[in-house]
């Protein structure tokens, strides 16, 4: 598709329409290694990358990018206790309001994948499209053959704890009082299962659990199900993405198309 280089840079999150004529006419845009003063020019955006200030961006319909979450960040876009996984990310990302496919707590480390595309979050996230997630937990107790038999079998979880104290996921305590029981409409708690689809230990410690479902603290619930506790949690893996060996806590790549996730 043809669009003019103002519409392509407002698509990508470079401001308004006037910030962005703004940036060519200052001669701060190129493409193909050639300046571009005309704000009309057209050009085609299938395989388009363009440069601004010096920086090369590629041109996608849908943002997809995969980020290595480092710990002390929310995932939330209003975060209570700590800065939001947003704050790591460039201003024309943040502008194209691009949210995570599903949530990691803020002392959880590793892949997230963030997207601009409400479809794609709707189908990644939803229990009936099963994609695969890998965890890798160091517990606090030796990981037994006996807890791998039970979370590959299933386990219930118990009730979480409410969110205004989930502060510290591992159960440091939330700044603030607890508003009194009375106070505090409470429903009844069903009681949830949840199963592994893949368990294994390494070392005497750690325990790598695959999942497909996402349920609220899901790795931290079960594993206290079976009677150990989750010390840290990194994610290594969604669906048939890896999280790069040379990408470092905090930065960002961008995902070429979402099939690269679930083909
Ligand atoms: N399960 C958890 O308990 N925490 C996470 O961040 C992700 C899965």
């Amino acid at each position: 598709m043809k669009m003019r280089l103002s519409q392509i840079l407002f698509s990508q999150g470079f401001g308004t329409r006037r910030l962005c004529s703004g940036l060519i006419y200052n001669e701060e845009v190129s493409v193909a290694g050639e300046l571009v003063d005309d704000p009309d020019a057209e050009f085609e955006t299938e395989g388009l990358s363009f440069e601004v200030s010096g920086k090369t961006w590629p041109f996608y319909e849908k943002a997809l990018i995969l980020l290595n979450k480092p710990s002390g960040y929310e995932c939330s876009r209003k975060p209570k206790h700590h800065p939001s996984v947003m704050n790591l990310l460039p201003a024309p990302l943040r502008e194209r309001d691009v949210q995570p496919i599903g949530r990691l707590d803020e002392d959880t480390t590793g892949l997230l994948l963030l997207t601009d595309d409400g479809a794609l979050i709707h189908k990644l996230t939803s229990p009936k499209h099963h994609v695969p997630k890998v965890y890798e937990a160091q517990c606090k107790h030796p990981v037994t053959p006996e807890m791998l038999a039970q979370l590959l079998a299933g386990v219930e979880l118990r009730e979480p704890e409410p969110k205004v104290e989930a502060a510290g996921a591992f159960g440091h305590k939330a700044a603030g009082r607890p508003k009194p029981a009375s106070t505090v409409a409470k429903p009844a708690y069903q009681p949830e299962l949840a199963r592994a689809e893949g368990a294994e230990s390494f070392g005497s410690h750690g325990l790598r659990l695959t999942l497909t479902e996402g349920k609220y603290h899901q790795v931290k619930r079960m594993v206290a199900a079976v009677g150990n506790r989750v010390e840290s949690l990194h994610r290594p893996r969604f669906g048939a993405l890896e999280l790069p060996s040379d990408l470092k806590p905090g930065e960002w790549v961008w995902v070429a198309s979402p099939k690269l996730i679930s083909p």
